[in-house]
């Protein structure tokens, strides 16, 4: 590959096919129905909540396309290598001696003339793009039939036929005793904290008036239960609490009734003796002596343990994969499509291919070396625990096609006198559910290129006045050592404002040459050998405009942006290679093709057809960027900063369909984010990623795979291209039955994930004792030392396949379906879904039909007990979905779905939903059901204690009746951490914690170690959690009761099951839904 022209527009060949079954090769961009995504940090910080959408006075007018017709065309063929071609319009800064000396402060614009015979950088283009060009990505709410009619009376369910092997859980369900049956009331619960919601709008109205015939758009599915008690278990007792009434009253859900079924007549048997455990409910008559409404608020089910994976799969099938990789939002599999129809959740699962495995486990690696990867002829899956052998171990019949295939004579063992293996305890691949092979070289469609890492800096100056470069610059440079791949490992760089600055690094220099280019409408690469080098080699010219890259520009008052430019030529740059660009962007792109509008946020489309259109990039530009860079397998990661509008919904496409992710850091001030951006830059650039990777999961006969949600390209109709994967990104996807009815008892799910490795720890050990890390590995080479370290011992561009098995049992009973449901699962993908929807619809209509799926599916399983019980006014629901209303709710009411305009700004909300595409189960859930822990107790006791820290992590329920006006609170997201200050906290323990400080007004504050022990306490107290969550970091963000309007948009927004503004708290959700469901029941 090495020699191939960077700029010429055939691809480099793609890295699929062989593995998997016969992809096409082309990339097909749009196909996917994943919306948004990319794992963003900012969008939950707080954002001031009146900034009105900004002008940027030189842009306003500005026209959505550069010269060129099309919004990207291929690049101009070899360009720079041709001596024909006249000479480009360099600017060569002449050398002198010290750093960038030849650069003067601010280089541009004059620096810039160069090329300005040419096309003036700056003003509208009299441009013709063709917008039909790229579709808009299809959003997949597909409708389906429903066969369901709302309310009629159910026919009596379908129970487990005898051929199911379906172990009963045992039963821990409880019952609340019943109540008394009165009619709900619909009292609103009264905000306690009304100035604090101001901010936060009114909003959701259309939560209470949503016709009750209206049609789902969603896909009927069913899902599974878990079950797990979710009582909230009373926290700390607060000693004469302000709250006396409602703080014993979260106690733990009332105890049951048992018997509820022996009233009635015999049920079919198997399956009704533990109809007790089957459905829990709430009563929704109103509390007796309460003028409350009908829900008793402390008996209501909360997730204060946080996502709790299912494990009655893992117990029926033990060789299965673990959850943490593979998750269905139901174990039990419907046989028939009348069966799914009649599911009315999602149906299909949550892959999180490399998700982070607990100390001491690790996924073995199987290398088969010359007997080649073992996989079933006709359909392609991977040996796995659950193929059989048969004919003595001559022959091993796949299972998701039942094809019988012959064993090659160096695989072949015999069987004992069971048909196991007798190697099998040798043979990972036979007895985990997850396994690494090591990839032959037939799997490579090229040569292992180096890991490549690109850099594209805004330097305008709005991007210099935030420190953002600083510290990027010195994030960047305290991580060279770091970098997979070493000793291959490229870098390069280039800035821009109006103009784009090129980098020569080449190691023969002593300080990098800078090269500006103002031609923005014919964009060329200069100097195309030196602008990418390898890091060795150059290191130190790179250290050295690492160092000086702050400085350069710090004068700079150019406010232009010609990011589209810059990006086209980072891409010529990268093409030939492939690898992550990390775009950190300050500013509204402004000049040159790619160019955006000032759409702004207009009060006025809310609520109209034309909403959505503000969610999706308006210049087809960015789309046609994502594609070509998944083509050319570049990953792209944006870093945007600004305070202003900058259309992070165009942006945003090029990390949503190339894998990777938005980290927003709206308003930037390097004095105070400048910590999370660190440590957030240096996790991308050091944790462990797949490179080129391609994805695919199989399924067993009769069912499909048909959508798929989150960052990627669809390449072929079930291959997700992924430039670049790493831990911290999920994919869900949507199944469907391909046949009437399903004949086996169990089917099986493959994911597969192809990728090259770039890792070489082996280096990592050296570069910390010695800088002379080559010569060092060189020797260990020659005495022949074989290391272990860390997990990875292969060598730079070893390609893998990751693959996780998983099998599930068929069912033919509705019931099962329920009792298997996985919540956290189904929310993935409601909040998918959700997401998708807002990008075609308004966001009334998105949360519409949130609600409306939770109601369609409680009511149908409302219909499977109606005839045998007299279930009168309670509402009933499954053990395994009791969370699942609250979620439901916490999603409505998350930051891309929530309100209206003034809810939440266009760009925090776009990059919300970007980053919410991509996160795995665990932490979207913690994101939409914050814990919320009091520590004032733990700081006051005399420390030594054991477990004294886990003591204090109990979570509470997320309302302001939790909250003691004598106390302190830490809400954490994961994303950013809230410490409240209770208006009568002690003013010992305030003064401990700020110091000087404590009387300040809190924004102004920022948490730091004092001298006292209360303080240090505090510190582990956060250190701890951070060390929790180590995705994103979490800034502490301090907050006094009544600072408003602080105290609304940081901590009350968080208390999702409050009344906020417009929208229903937890109580009027669960009415709102009870009465649907009753409606024509
Ligand atoms: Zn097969």
């Amino acid at each position: 590959m090495g020699t191939e022209n960077p700029g010429r527009p055939s691809f480099p060949a793609r890295p699929s096919s062989t593995p998997f079954a016969a992809p096409p090769p082309a990339v097909t961009p749009f196909l996917s129905s994943g919306p948004v995504a990319g794992p963003g940090a900012s969008s939950f910080r707080p954002t001031s909540p009146a900034a009105p959408p900004n002008t940027l006075p030189s842009v306003s007018s500005a026209l959505p396309a550069g010269s060129d017709g099309s919004g990207f065309r291929p690049t101009p063929p070899a360009r720079f290598n041709d001596p024909s071609v006249s000479s480009p319009p360099i600017t060569h800064v002449p050398p002198t001696s010290g750093p960038f000396q030849r650069l003067p402060t601010p280089p541009f614009p004059s620096m810039a003339q160069a090329s300005l015979a040419r096309a003036p950088p700056v003003g509208p283009q009299p441009g013709q793009y063709l917008p039909g060009q790229v579709s808009n990505p299809s959003v997949s709410f597909r409708s389906q039939p429903s066969p369901v009619p709302m309310g009629s009376p159910p026919q009596r369910a379908t129970f487990a036929p005898p051929g199911v092997n379906f172990p009963q859980p045992s039963s821990d369900s409880s019952f609340s005793a019943p109540r008394p049956n009165s009619q709900p009331s619909f009292t609103p619960v009264d905000s306690s904290y009304p100035s604090a919601r101001a901010p936060l709008q009114p909003s959701l109205p259309g939560y209470a008036t949503m016709p009750p015939n209206a049609v789902s758009q969603m896909p009927t599915t069913a899902s599974p239960f878990p079950s797990h008690q979710g009582s909230y278990m009373p926290g700390p007792p607060p000693a004469a609490s302000p709250f006396p009434s409602h703080q014993g009253g979260f106690a733990s859900a009332s105890p049951l009734a048992p018997g509820l079924h022996s009233q009635h007549s015999a049920p079919p048997v198997g399956v009704m003796q533990n109809l007790a455990e089957d459905f829990s409910y709430l009563s929704m008559g109103s509390i007796p002596g309460s003028i409350e409404p009908g829900l008793d608020l402390k008996a209501l089910p909360r997730p204060l343990d946080g996502d709790v994976e299912p494990n009655s799969l893992a117990e029926m099938f033990p060789l299965n994969c673990h959850s943490r990789y593979l998750r269905l939002t139901t174990s039990a599999i419907p046989n028939s499509s009348s069966l799914v129809s009649r599911w009315h959740l999602p149906l299909g699962a949550v892959v999180c291919p490399l998700a982070e495995t607990p100390e001491g486990e690790e996924v073995p690696i199987v290398n088969f070396a010359s007997t080649g990867i073992i996989r079933c002829r006709r359909c392609r899956t991977y040996v796995n625990p659950y193929v059989t052998f048969t004919d003595a171990g001559r022959k091993w019949r796949c299972n998701i096609c039942s094809l019988l295939n012959d064993v090659p004579g160096d695989y072949f063992a015999h069987l004992d006198a069971t048909g196991r293996r007798i190697d099998i305890d040798q043979r990972p691949e036979l007895i985990k559910g997850s396994v690494e092979f090591v990839a032959p070289t037939e799997y490579m469609v090229r040569p292992p290129m180096p890991p490549l890492y690109f850099f594209l800096i805004d330097v305008s100056i709005s991007a210099v006045r935030s420190g953002m470069i600083e510290v990027v610059a010195q994030t960047i440079k305290s991580c060279l050592d770091e970098l997979p791949g070493f000793p291959r490992t490229q870098i390069g760089f280039i800035t821009y404002d109006s103009t784009i600055h090129f980098y020569n690094m080449k190691s023969s220099l002593t300080q990098p040459q800078m090269v500006v280019v103002s031609d923005l409408d014919d964009m060329f690469v200069p100097l195309p050998d030196d602008l990418l080098v390898n890091l060795s080699e150059s290191r130190s010219v790179v250290e050295t405009f690492l160092d000086c890259l702050p400085t350069m520009f710090q004068d700079n008052v150019n406010v232009e942006s010609a990011f589209g430019p810059a990006l086209k030529a980072a891409f010529m740059v990268m093409s030939r290679l492939g690898g992550k660009l990390l775009i950190f962007q300050n500013s509204l792109p402004s000049l040159g093709i790619g160019r955006l509008k000032l759409r702004g946020d207009d009060l006025r489309v809310y609520g109209t057809d034309k909403e959505h259109a503000l969610r999706i990039p308006e210049d087809p530009f960015y789309k046609q960027m994502a594609a070509d860079l998944t083509k050319f397998q570049i990953g792209v990661n944006v870093y945007a900063f600004s305070d202003k509008y900058t259309d992070i919904a165009s942006i945003g496409t090029l990390a949503k369909y190339t894998g990777g992710q938005v980290y927003y850091y709206p308003s930037f001030q390097s004095t105070i984010h400048g910590e999370k951006l660190r440590h957030e830059l240096s996790r991308d650039l050091m944790r462990e990623t797949a490179w080129e990777a391609v994805m695919r999961i199989r399924c067993g006969k009769g069912i499909r795979f048909t959508a798929y949600h989150g960052n990627f390209m669809l390449r072929s109709t079930d291959l997700l291209a992924l430039p670049a994967v790493d831990c911290d990104k999920a994919y869900a996807m949507q199944l469907s039955l391909e046949e009437t009815l399903l004949t086996t008892q169990t089917v099986y799910f493959q994911v597969a994930l192809l990728f090259q490795m770039k890792f070489f720890y082996i280096f990592h050990l050296f570069v910390n004792i010695n800088k002379t890390t080559f010569l060092v590995w060189e020797i260990v080479h020659m005495l022949g030392i074989s290391l272990t370290i860390k997990r990875y011992t292969a060598s730079c561009g070893e390609r893998r396949i990751r693959v996780h098995t998983l099998a599930a049992p068929v069912v033919a009973d509705l019931s099962e379906m329920y009792r298997q449901a996985d919540t956290g699962a189904i929310v993935s993908l409601f909040s998918r879904l959700a997401i998708e929807k807002t990008l075609s619809h308004k966001l009334e209509d998105a949360r519409n039909s949130v609600q409306l799926r939770i109601v369609k599916a409680l009511k149908e399983y409302r219909n499977l007990y109606a005839v045998q019980h007299r279930l009168g006014g309670r509402m009933i629901y499954p053990e395994s979905l009791k969370y699942l209303p609250l979620y439901g709710l916490a999603l409505c009411k998350s930051t891309p779905l929530r309100g209206g305009y003034a809810d939440a700004q266009l760009d925090e909300r776009c990059a919300a939903g970007y980053t919410m595409m991509a996160l795995p189960v665990k932490k979207l859930l913690k994101l939409l059901y914050p814990s919320l822990i009091r520590v004032d107790e733990y700081l006051l006791k005399p420390s030594g204690q054991v477990n004294e820290l886990e003591n204090i992590m109990k979570r509470l329920p997320l309302v302001s009746e939790s909250l003691d006006y004598r106390g302190l609170y830490i809400c954490d997201d994961g994303f950013r951490f809230v410490i409240w200050f209770g208006r009568m906290l002690s003013p010992d323990i305030a003064m401990n914690l700020l110091g000087p400080d404590f009387a300040a007004e809190l924004s102004k504050v920022t948490l730091s170690e004092q001298d006292n022990e209360m303080s240090r306490k505090l510190l582990k107290v956060v250190k701890k959690l951070r060390e929790n969550d180590p995705s994103y970091y979490q800034l502490t963000h301090l907050v006094r009761q009544g600072e408003q309007p602080r105290e609304g948009y940081l901590l009350l927004s968080n208390l999702v099951e409050d009344q906020i503004g417009g929208t229903s708290g937890y109580v009027d959700w669960l009415m709102q839904i009870h009465r649907q469901i009753q409606q024509n029941a």
